[in-house]
């Protein structure tokens, strides 16, 4: 059923706390924690709790969590002290776009220039 855990996505196993992060923030509904494969000085990942395979599916099916991931890469970027330089917040959407995990995640990148448009 949309929005529950998936036995073989990564993410919800990191929800789960069955793979290990490096969290840096949680709320109720979201997980904010650093890409393994960083892209620039500052590279968190912010991720709803329950699953939905990018961020379109999520806001369309759960809007209001949707909204707690976008406020949540902003407080990542506060806490991280980028708002102020610039920071970019990236969702991936289909394996074309360099999508390689299907659970939705916003990409919050900052702390160097940032090219624009990007590759
Ligand atoms: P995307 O390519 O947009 O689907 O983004 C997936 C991101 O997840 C990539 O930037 C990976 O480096 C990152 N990633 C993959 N495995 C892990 C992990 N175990 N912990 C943290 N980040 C990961
Ligand atoms: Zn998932």
């Amino acid at each position: 059923m949309a929005g529950e855990p998936q036995a073989d996505c990564l993410f919800c196993k990191i929800v789960s706390g069955d793979v290990p992060a490096t969290v840096v923030r949680e709320t109720d509904t979201t997980v904010a924690f650093r890409d393994i494969n960083p892209q620039a000085p500052t590279h968190v990942l912010v991720i709803p709790k329950v699953h939905h395979p990018d961020g379109a599916s999520l806001a369309a099916a759960e809007p209001a969590i949707a909204a707690d991931v976008l406020r949540e890469a902003g407080e990542v970027a506060r806490e991280e002290k980028i708002d102020a330089t610039g920071y970019r917040i990236v969702f991936n959407t289909g394996s074309g776009a360099g999508q390689t995990v299907f659970h939705a995640h916003a990409h919050v990148l900052g702390g160097r220039g940032l090219q624009w448009p990007p590759g």
